[in-house]
């Protein structure tokens, strides 16, 4: 199959259309937007024709994903790290750096930190950082500019839920390990919800705030010391590696198509019901990690052979959307199969990864 990314920011330009959301003339600014996701919002905000500041430190993000965008007048990056303040409109003050010539920001998406679990291992503190601090420091810019808050959380604020309370709606309040080996995501990304919910009580900031459930596609990052379950994979099935299942691999997650998460969160962003709501943006159909490691091998075509090893600490067993409140109150869901998702992402794989 040949893949054009251009397609799928294609595809969700004509949904937000059919609804009418445009971010046209808007001044946005992304925290983490040459990250994953960031990097796919910059691109459909640019083509709507936003002004988007895409801030990222690039140790998790990658240029690559938004060297494209560089030439594009209503494109700006800044390399910064969002756990040191930021100031916009001002041309000096005491306590960070400032941007002067950007007076007025619209809306602020709040998106940066790693999310890998390889990842909380080597970088805890960075991670706490960027959700904790980074998260007060662009609250204080949308405070400053009275722009709209939207932060992207995670069904990791849930935890191992137990088995009723998988699909897990936004109302569980979570089953959370503080000082195990994903607490540094997982409190941090909990912390960062309190931020939100202070600056929205206290100084009456209009807040949104997204849990994101397991996304892949193309951009998502692959290797042995950060890449997620799909990537790896892929990327151990396209080159006969054997493919690493840990656990007896019954665990379950739910995987979301780059695509229909993009389109949810724009649609969040704009969306007036959405203001103060804390939503759900992932899928609802459950798969065995085992079932998608025979399900890559087969589309691969690959002679990897299925291993075993040890079950990482506080893996999750289950994990999987209640997407009750996203159908009503975005009349969103998604419409990407498991197995479209994993043919365009092996595709993009194949020419960009290997
Ligand atoms: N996993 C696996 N092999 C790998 C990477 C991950 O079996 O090479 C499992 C992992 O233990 C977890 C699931 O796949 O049960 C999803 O892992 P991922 O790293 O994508 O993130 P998580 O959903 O745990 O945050």
């Amino acid at each position: 199959m040949f893949y054009d990314i251009n397609d799928d920011i294609n595809d969700i330009l004509k949904r937000l259309a059919q609804e009418n959301i445009t971010f046209n003339d808007k001044i946005i600014l992304v925290t983490g937007g040459a990250g994953f996701l960031g990097s796919w919002v910059c691109d459909v905000l640019i083509k709507q024709g936003a002004y988007c500041i895409c801030l990222d430190n690039l140790t998790s993000g990658r240029f690559d994903n938004i060297a494209h965008l560089m030439k594009e007048d209503n494109f700006r990056f800044i390399n910064h790290d969002i756990s040191e303040p930021i100031y916009f409109g001002f041309t000096h003050h005491p306590k960070g750096i400032c941007v002067g010539e950007i007076k007025k920001i619209d809306i602020v998406m709040h998106m940066a930190s790693r999310a890998s679990p390889f990842e909380f291992k080597k970088y805890p503190i960075p991670i706490l950082k960027s959700n904790t601090l980074g998260t007060m420091n662009a609250l204080g810019i949308a405070k400053a500019h009275n722009a709209l808050f939207f932060y992207t959380s995670t069904s990791e604020v849930y935890g191992n839920p137990p088995g009723d309370a998988v699909p897990t709606s936004e109302d569980y309040f979570g089953h959370v390990n503080p000082v195990g080996p994903r607490s540094c995501y997982d409190e941090s990304k909990r912390a960062g919800e309190a931020f939100v919910k202070a600056y929205e009580l206290q100084h009456k900031i209009k807040t949104k705030i997204v849990r994101i459930f397991n996304t892949s596609g193309p951009r998502i990052r692959s290797g042995s010391e950060f890449g997620r379950v799909v990537p790896n994979f892929i990327k151990q099935a396209l080159s006969n590696q054997d493919i690493t299942v840990f656990g007896d691999g019954t665990q379950t997650r739910s995987f979301i198509y780059v695509t229909d998460e993009i389109e949810g969160i724009l649609k969040m962003v704009y969306k007036e019901e959405a203001l103060g709501e804390v939503i759900n943006l992932g899928n609802d159909k459950e798969f065995t990690i085992l079932e998608l490691a025979n399900m890559i091998k087969e589309l691969t075509h690959s002679d990897s052979k299925i291993t075993f090893k040890p079950l990482p600490i506080d893996d999750p067993v289950r994990r999987c959307a209640d997407l009750t409140k996203a159908k009503k109150l975005l009349h969103w869901q998604p419409t990407t199969t498991l197995k479209e998702a994993l043919i365009k992402t092996i595709a993009w794989f194949k020419d960009n990864e290997l």
